[in-house]
């Protein structure tokens, strides 16, 4: 029974593989992880999966990739090779050994009653109004375990005080304590066991978890006491609340698949920047972080009591900030991957325009799909694809325009506006330019009666871009062509 001999800081996220996991989840081994990297001490990761009946295949892979994604490597987890298991199933003997010098010690004894037995003890203590306790029952002659029994903690009665890092003084009296299972009958142990093994033999110094443990910490403590082993420090971690701030984070408030985040393109240091500053913060005004930073101001101290937000509008506003500050090349490979087939696919679809978009794009976006949106509203085709549309549309709302020769009239300024941009040499054909050559027009008779059907001719939308910074993107032979199209059609009766 060795415990890992450092004074190093040793952190875990045990997660049971019983399901996706969610970010309440992801929080839990985030803290974990700071504290581990801030302190160049060692996080692991380990599977609690003594409860069969729970487990859910492919939930160990599926935590993998969310801990991998969101950017929390672990220096032992479920694949570590060679050293002991980080995977409880695979550490029965352990607890076995640790169970057996319970027994000596006169902690432990085997549970001698049926199901039945049991039953009816519950049932005479409903009956008499009292709380059903085993404690009660202890047998005088307990049975020799030979591991078809459940095992039971033979718990002192007393009141426990402790201490908890973000919570302060705790303590609850004996009615908190029962003697509860170590091993159940099908041999393997209770969480309540093996966590508290575990820890030990894994070196971990502090235990964050959430706040639904704070009633089970006595059964912790006296576990403790019997084993004669030192405790980690235990950090309680505030509720996650969901959008009313009142409720725990429910499944319809968004405590979704975590993988899904992923796929909705938010970026992972966005994320993880996020749920950081759920519960956290380093004071201040500033609330973008990189992982460096995170990692450079994390402390326990400011680890906040009462429960955090969980706020989609700010982890959009957080994502939206670290997209701006990513480089071109790589803003254009996100833009790139959120692009539907459906604009691909279309025969003017040009890596060059993708190109020129992108920073219009991550401009208007908050995260991937949103540009799914863009896509339906029609806010991307006309970038690739002559845009359709009514020449009625061409007209400004509040066109100076005389409404007898209108067309004859709109047609006429938009060719003398095909004449000056075709004047403008290829190379010198940007946003700044063409807005200095075509101004003076423009203001002589009228800017609306340019730039409207300009930008409407150019995009074929209400809204986009405005005129001299689609000409850039479109270069000087299509602005031309698109231009001289609208004449055309101003033409035609
Ligand atoms: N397996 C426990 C859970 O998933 C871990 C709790 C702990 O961190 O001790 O809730």
């Amino acid at each position: 029974m060795e415990k890992e001999n450092s004074s190093k800081i040793v952190t875990r996220f045990a997660p049971s593989p019983t399901g996706f996991l969610h970010v309440g989840g992801i929080r839990t081994a985030l803290y974990a992880w700071l504290w581990a990297r801030k302190n160049n001490g060692q996080f692991i990761l380990r599977i609690e999966d003594t409860d069969k009946e729970r487990e859910v295949a492919g939930s160990i892979e599926h935590i993998k990739k969310s801990l991998e994604w969101v950017g929390i490597c672990w220096d032992k987890g479920p694949d570590t090779e060679g050293e002991i298991p980080y995977i409880q199933s695979k550490r029965l003997d352990i607890y076995k050994k640790y169970a057996e010098k319970l027994i000596e010690s006169g902690f432990a004894y085997a549970d001698p009653y049926t199901e039945e037995e049991l039953e009816s003890l519950r049932k005479k203590a409903e009956e008499e109004k009292r709380p059903f306790l085993f404690r009660d029952h202890r047998p005088e002659n307990p049975p020799v375990w030979d591991g078809t029994k459940p095992l039971r903690f033979k718990t002192p009665i007393k009141t426990f005080k402790w201490q908890d890092v973000t919570r302060g003084n705790l303590e609850a009296g004996p009615e908190a304590l029962d003697d509860f299972i170590l091993i159940k009958s099908d041999g393997y142990p209770t969480y309540n066991f093996a966590h508290i093994v575990d820890d030990y033999e894994m070196g971990v110094t502090h235990i964050m978890r959430a706040d639904e443990f704070i009633s089970s910490t006595p059964k912790f403590l006296a576990l403790y006491e019997a084993l004669g082993i030192e405790r980690p420090e235990l950090v309680t971690l505030p509720p996650i609340l969901g959008k009313d701030g009142k409720k725990k984070l429910g499944k319809r408030d968004g405590a979704k698949d975590f993988l899904e985040y992923k796929n909705d393109g938010y970026l992972p240091e966005a994320m993880m920047n996020f749920l950081a500053l759920i519960g956290w913060n380093p004071g201040g005004e500033e609330e973008i972080f990189t992982k460096e930073d995170l990692i450079k101001l994390f402390n326990l101290k400011q680890i906040h009591t009462s429960g955090g937000q969980f706020n989609t509008e700010k982890l959009d506003w957080i994502n939206h900030e670290h997209l701006k500050r990513l480089s071109l090349a790589q803003k254009e490979e996100y833009v790139l991957s959120f692009l539907p087939d459906e604009i691909k696919n279309l025969k003017g679809f040009s890596l060059d325009i993708t190109k020129k978009i992108t920073p219009i794009i991550i401009e208007r976006i908050k995260k991937g799909i949103d540009i799914i949106e863009m896509t339906k509203k029609g806010e991307l085709n006309y970038f690739f694809e002559n845009p359709s549309y009514d020449k009625d549309n061409l007209f400004f709302k509040s066109s100076k325009i005389p409404t007898q020769n209108k067309y004859q009239i709109q047609s006429e300024y938009l060719n003398k506006l095909v004449n000056i941009l075709n004047d403008i040499e290829e190379e010198s054909f940007n946003k700044d330019i063409i807005k200095e050559k075509i101004w003076p027009f423009a203001d002589e008779v009228g800017r609306g009666d340019i730039l409207w059907p300009m930008r409407y001719a150019l995009s074929g939308q209400e809204k986009s871009p405005d005129p001299f910074q689609l000409a850039e993107i479109f270069g000087k032979k299509e602005t031309l062509a698109r231009i001289s199209l609208a004449v055309e059609k101003l033409k035609m009766l």
